[in-house]
C-alpha cells in the first residue's frame, strides 16, 4: 500500500502524511458555517470534503479528533474588514434576534449534515461561547496590534512572511480595498471591533478595547487552540479562506506563540462548486440548497456522489444533468449491492485484497475519490469473486465513501418531488392495471394508462436496464 499523501496549500505540493503529531490522534479543524442564512450546496461541498478526509484517515487506521465551528458573530459582509456583521444584518432584515437567527440556521445546517451522511465532529464549537477566551488570546497578541477608534487592529508586518499561504503580494486581492482609515497596511485586520458611541449592536461584550465584538479571524485561532492545541495536524476550509481568513489566523497564531509556526502542519482547501454564473455564493441572491434538490426528487446522497466523482481540488460545475447522472450511478450501485445480497451464501470464491489495495492507494493519494469509485465499479462487477467477497469489500470501501451503499434501498432513492401530482401507491396500482392490460393484449388500454401517467408527470420505463419501472419527470 502506498503511503498517504496530501496537498499542502502552504507548500503548494503533495506531502507525505507521516501520522499524527502527538503519535495518537489526528487533530483536524474545519472552518464552519456562518449561520446568518442557509448553507448552499457549494458550502456543503466544503463539509463533504472535510468529512471524506476524516473518513479516509480513520479508514487507514488513524484515530481522529475533528472540530467544526459555528460562526455566529464577527463575519462581515466582506472577508476583509468591510461592511456590516452578517448576523446583525440578517437579524435586522428578518426582525428577529440574532440568537433566533443563529439557532434556526444552525439547525438547518445540521439537518443537511445528517442527510449527506457527514459524520458529526467531536464537537461543534460556537464562536459566542468563547468570547472570554478570545479576549484573553487578544491580550497575548496586543504587542502585534495597534488601536484605532474603530477597534484593535493586527499589524501584519510584525509576523514573518505574512500571507505566504495566499502567495499574494501585499497590494493584491480584497485586502487592497482599505475601508478602515488609519490602518498601517491594507492587509491589517480587526481583532476587536469597538462599537461607535451611537451604535447599538445586538451582540456586544465589554473588553479592554471598549464595548464591541471580536473580529472574525480571532475565533478560529482561539477555538482550535482551546479544543485541539497548537500545533495541530490539519486545518481545512474552502479555497476562498486561503486568501484572507487563513493567512490572518496564521498571523494571530504566530504572534501568540512568538514563533514562525502556523498553528497546523497541513492546510487543505477544497475548490468551489460553480454554476454557469460562476462561484455559488450566498450573497448572489439565488442559490441552491440541499432541500431544493430533494424537492425535485433527488436523494441527497446523489449530491454526495456527485462531489466524490470530482477531485476536491478541482472546480466542480453544477448542472441538473450532472446531478441526475450521479443519481443514476447511485441507483446502479444500490442495485448491484442488492443483487449481491440476494446471492449471499454462494460458495466463497476469490480474494478482494488487490481491490482493497487499489482503493487504499487511490484514496491515500490526496483523496482521489473518483478513482476509488471506478475501482468499486470494477469490484462489484468482477465475477471471479463470489458475492460475499464483493459485498464485504464494498461495505469496507463505503466506510470511506459514506454513500450508505449497504443500507440504501432503491425505494429510498425514489424521492418524491414536492410538486409530484400523483402518489406512489396510485402509480403502483395504475402500473399493475397496465401490466394486466398488456397481458390481455389490450394495448390501447395500456397506452391510455401510460399517457395518463405521463400527464401526471410519471414516465413509464419499459425494459429499463436498472429495473425501474417508472420515474418522475423532473423537467
Ligand atoms: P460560510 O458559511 O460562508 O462561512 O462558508 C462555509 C464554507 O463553505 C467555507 O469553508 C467556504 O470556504 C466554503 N464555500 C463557500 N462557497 C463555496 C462554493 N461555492 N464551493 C465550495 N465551497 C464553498
Ligand atoms: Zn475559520
Amino acid at each position: 500500500m502506498l503511503p498517504l499523501s496530501f496537498y499542502n496549500s502552504l507548500s503548494r505540493s503533495l506531502e507525505p502524511f507521516a501520522g499524527p503529531r502527538d503519535g495518537k490522534t489526528v487533530r483536524i479543524y474545519t472552518c464552519g458555517p456562518t449561520v446568518y442564512n442557509y448553507q448552499h450546496i457549494g458550502n456543503m461541498r466544503a463539509f463533504l470534503f472535510a468529512d471524506t478526509l476524516g473518513r479516509v484517515l480513520r479508514w487507514r487506521g488513524f484515530a481522529t479528533k475533528h472540530i467544526i465551528n459555528i460562526t455566529d458573530v464577527g463575519h462581515l459582509t466582506s472577508d476583509a474588514d468591510a461592511g456590516d456583521d452578517k448576523m446583525e444584518q440578517a437579524a435586522a432584515a428578518q426582525q428577529r434576534s440574532i440568537w433566533e437567527i443563529a439557532a434556526h440556521y444552525t439547525d438547518a445546517f445540521k439537518r443537511d449534515v445528517r442527510r449527506l451522511n457527514i459524520v458529526e465532529p467531536a464537537e461543534w464549537t460556537v464562536a459566542t461561547d468563547h468570547i472570554p477566551e478570545m479576549i484573553e488570546f487578544a491580550r497575548t497578541i496586543e504587542k502585534s496590534c495597534y488601536r484605532l477608534e474603530s477597534g484593535l487592529y493586527f499589524d501584519t508586518s510584525t509576523v514573518p512572511h505574512y500571507g505566504v499561504l495566499a502567495r499574494a503580494r501585499a497590494d493584491e486581492g480584497e485586502s487592497r480595498i482599505d475601508p478602515v482609515s488609519g490602518k498601517r497596511h491594507p492587509q491589517d485586520f480587526a481583532i476587536w471591533r469597538t462599537s461607535a458611541p451611537d451604535d447599538r449592536r445586538q451582540m456586544e461584550w465589554d473588553s479592554p478595547w471598549g464595548r464591541g465584538a471580536p473580529g472574525w479571524h480571532l475565533e478560529c485561532s482561539v477555538m482550535s487552540l482551546q479544543h485541539l492545541g497548537h500545533p495541530f495536524d490539519i486545518h481545512t476550509g474552502g479555497i476562498d479562506h486561503r486568501e484572507i481568513h487563513h493567512p490572518n489566523e496564521i498571523a494571530q497564531n504566530q504572534a501568540h506563540c512568538g514563533c514562525a509556526d502556523t498553528g497546523a502542519g497541513l492546510w487543505m482547501h477544497n475548490n468551489f462548486l460553480v454554476d454557469r454564473r460562476g462561484k455559488m455564493s450566498k450573497s448572489s441572491g439565488e442559490f441552491l440548497m440541499l432541500q431544493r434538490l430533494v424537492d425535485r426528487g433527488v436523494h441527497p446522497l446523489a449530491y454526495r456522489l456527485m462531489c466524490l466523482q470530482a477531485h476536491y481540488r478541482s472546480e466542480l460545475e453544477f448542472s441538473w444533468a450532472g446531478l441526475l447522472a450521479a443519481l443514476t450511478r447511485l441507483k446502479r450501485l444500490a442495485q448491484a449491492i442488492e443483487g449481491l445480497r440476494a446471492r449471499a451464501g454462494d460458495a466463497a470464491k476469490g480474494d478482494g485484497a488487490a481491490y482493497a489495495e487499489r482503493v487504499a492507494d487511490a484514496l491515500g493519494e490526496d483523496l482521489n475519490t473518483a478513482k476509488a469509485l471506478t475501482v468499486l465499479d470494477e469490484l462489484l462487477a468482477d465475477k471471479r469473486l463470489s458475492p460475499d467477497v464483493r459485498l464485504a469489500m464494498a461495505t469496507d470501501v463505503d466506510a470511506a465513501l459514506g454513500l450508505q451503499l449497504t443500507t440504501l434501498t432503491r425505494a429510498d432513492l425514489r424521492v418524491r418531488p414536492a410538486e409530484a401530482r400523483i402518489g406512489e401507491d396510485a402509480i403502483t396500482a395504475r402500473l399493475a392495471e397496465r401490466r394486466a392490460a398488456r397481458a390481455a393484449k389490450q394495448f390501447g388500454r395500456s397506452d391510455a394508462i401510460r399517457a395518463e401517467l405521463a400527464e401526471a408527470g410519471v414516465e413509464v420505463m419499459d425494459g429499463d436496464p436498472l429495473g425501474w419501472d417508472w420515474k418522475l419527470d423532473l423537467a
